[in-house]
């Protein structure tokens, strides 16, 4: 007997029957057992009642590229409420702490990152990243941010992206748009979502790409685009306004249509800056696919993985790693040329005074949140970037980029307290920051047991199991709501 293949309205009316009942078995289970219990293990305690002095630093002013040296950093309440003198006087219910003349940084931005774990934060927070942009907004995210908010427990800040908004073709991670209205519509729901600005790849057709980009000019929810150049079919001016341009490699594969084309990067480069939006270069990410690439199973050996949500580990060994690590000789050998025109790229935007921002695309192909960050501060510095301008691109120009400059990006009385301590100055060698002697998180100190101890707990993530569950409440709800 032949068996007759579903049709397309039955498939639908099995996937739903699936997630529901999957939903409502995670329902069951949340309410027995409660939500803690979807928490892993080794979540650290927020606990920044305490006010601080914190004795014997050099504080480093993003702003103006200049240290104030040998001061004391008051802080109360999670704010900084003076900058003395070394060992002014305080009051006796302020606990004062010697600096040990470290150099104090505002907390760093990781612009661009795929948070797919609580435990991600955890270890962002332990390598001195207290605030990360998250690009790919999945409903869990919403739940952890507010996690945050209510001081549940100790991780960096929490800025997110709607899904993904995607074309045809597109994987069931993103979300696909398939017309004007739909796109408009969509603006909407994720900006009713709670999700703080839309992330849109470049490559939709462009009447979809407009309605995107004027949809969420009239709302009021900021942009980031997949690609610093205009997408296919639509000119500069839909760049203007948007909060971020993502990814170098796109202006190669894209307006550079794969040539190492100077003199068409430098008009660019003029373009962009003329749209005055960042750019974050991800170097990071094609540098972790060319060491793919080329190292292959020595390289993957050398990397920490058991930082990795299981899940997404699983889903990237066959989806992402896989193809690099299927290259052959002259495949890799490709990938180290084009690399050094991606960094030649970011030479030509950093003189063309495009503000950069620091993004890592860590989460993906197995790159680590935290240590990407601080291998792009490093790429960034290989590609001519003062070590000044890396700082202020992963501080202040961030805090601006988020409009949250009046709270974050600097060292300022009434600015919160997210710091990073360094034995070296940054200013002369920015891979200083990598080691934090100490980080201070809304006012917590954290010294080097403390963060020690978070990279311990940060492998203690969430089971298969839990994140199956948080993926296909994302399926869902974004079947039902787009
Ligand atoms: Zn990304």
């Amino acid at each position: 007997m032949k068996i007759l293949p579903f049709n397309k309205p039955i498939k639908k009316l099995l996937f739903t029957t699936t997630i529901l009942f999957l939903l409502l078995a995670k329902i069951i289970i949340l309410s027995i057992f409660s939500l803690n219990f979807s928490k892993p293990a080794g979540l650290m305690p927020v606990n920044n009642s305490d006010g601080l002095a914190i004795n014997n630093v050099n504080i480093v002013m993003v702003k103006e590229n200049r240290i104030l040296n040998n001061r004391q950093l008051v802080i109360q309440n999670g704010r900084i409420t003076a900058i003395n003198k070394a060992n002014s006087s305080v009051r006796s219910n302020i606990r004062e702490i010697d600096g040990n003349n470290t150099y104090v940084t505002p907390g760093l931005f990781d612009m661009h990152v795929h948070i797919y774990d609580r435990k991600y934060l955890t270890l962002n927070l332990a390598y001195g990243v207290t605030s990360v942009r998250n690009l790919n907004g999945m409903n869990m995210h919403l739940r952890w941010r507010e996690e945050l908010k209510n001081k549940e427990w100790l991780g960096s800040n929490l800025y997110l992206s709607s899904p993904i908004l995607a074309g045809k073709g597109s994987h069931a991670l993103n979300q696909k748009i398939l017309s004007p209205q739909q796109g408009r519509d969509a603006v909407h729901i994720a900006k009713a979502s709670g999700y703080d600005f839309i992330k849109v790849y470049g490559y939709l057709e462009p009447k979809i790409f407009e309605a995107i980009i004027d949809e969420a000019k009239i709302i009021d929810i900021r942009v980031a685009k997949h690609g610093p150049h205009p997408a296919r079919g639509s000119d500069w001016s839909y760049l203007e306004g948007l909060q971020s341009l993502e990814h170098v490699e796109d202006i190669f594969q894209g307006p550079l249509n794969y040539e190492y084309n100077k003199e068409a990067l430098e008009i660019i480069a003029r373009k962009i800056k003329q749209s005055n939006v960042p750019v974050v270069p991800t170097l990071a990410t094609f540098d972790h696919l060319t060491q793919l690439s080329n190292g292959k199973d020595k390289f993957i050996n050398s990397l920490e993985l058991d930082y990795l949500n299981p899940l997404y580990f699983d889903i990237q060994s066959h989806f992402t790693v896989s193809r690099w690590l299927k290259d052959n000789k002259k495949q890799s050998t490709y990938h180290l040329e084009k690399q050094k025109f991606l960094s030649y790229i970011v030479k030509v935007l950093h003189e063309n005074k495009v503000k950069i921002l620091v993004g890592s695309d860590a989460g993906t192909m197995y790159s680590l949140p935290g240590l990407s960050t601080h291998n792009e501060m490093k790429l960034l510095q290989q590609s001519g970037v003062s070590n000044f301008e890396i700082l202020k691109a992963a501080t202040i120009n961030a805090a601006q980029t988020l409009s949250i400059e009046q709270d974050y990006g600097s060292i300022e009385i009434g600015k919160i307290a997210d710091l990073v301590l360094v034995t070296e100055n940054p200013l002369d060698e920015i891979k200083a920051l990598r080691t934090p002697y100490a980080v201070v998180k809304s006012g917590q100190w954290l010294d080097k047991k403390q963060l020690k101890r978070l990279r311990i707990e940060a492998k203690n993530t969430d089971s298969y199991y839990w994140s199956i569950i948080n993926l296909l409440e994302d399926l869902l709800i974004r079947f039902f709501i787009y």
